[in-house]
């Protein structure tokens, strides 16, 4: 599963980035973007899937 984020979607939040750092980071425009998309556990990954307020990311 690889992990995408609508940044048409994303508020820049940040809480996916506190979640999985390994995966998600902020970018030059203000929202997340994956850096990594195995960089964390899946566990993990799904729990910043959960926790995005705005359901920007989904696992494809
Ligand atoms: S949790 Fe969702 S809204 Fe927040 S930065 Fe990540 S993708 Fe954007």
């Amino acid at each position: 599963m690889t992990p995408k984020v609508d940044k048409e979607k994303c508020i820049g939040c940040g809480a996916c980035v506190a979640v999985a750092p390994n995966t998600f980071a902020m970018g030059d425009d203000g929202k997340s973007e994956v850096t990594n998309p195995t960089g964390d556990p899946e566990a993990t990954i799904q729990s910043a899937v959960d926790g995005c307020p705005v359901q920007a990311i989904t696992l494809e």
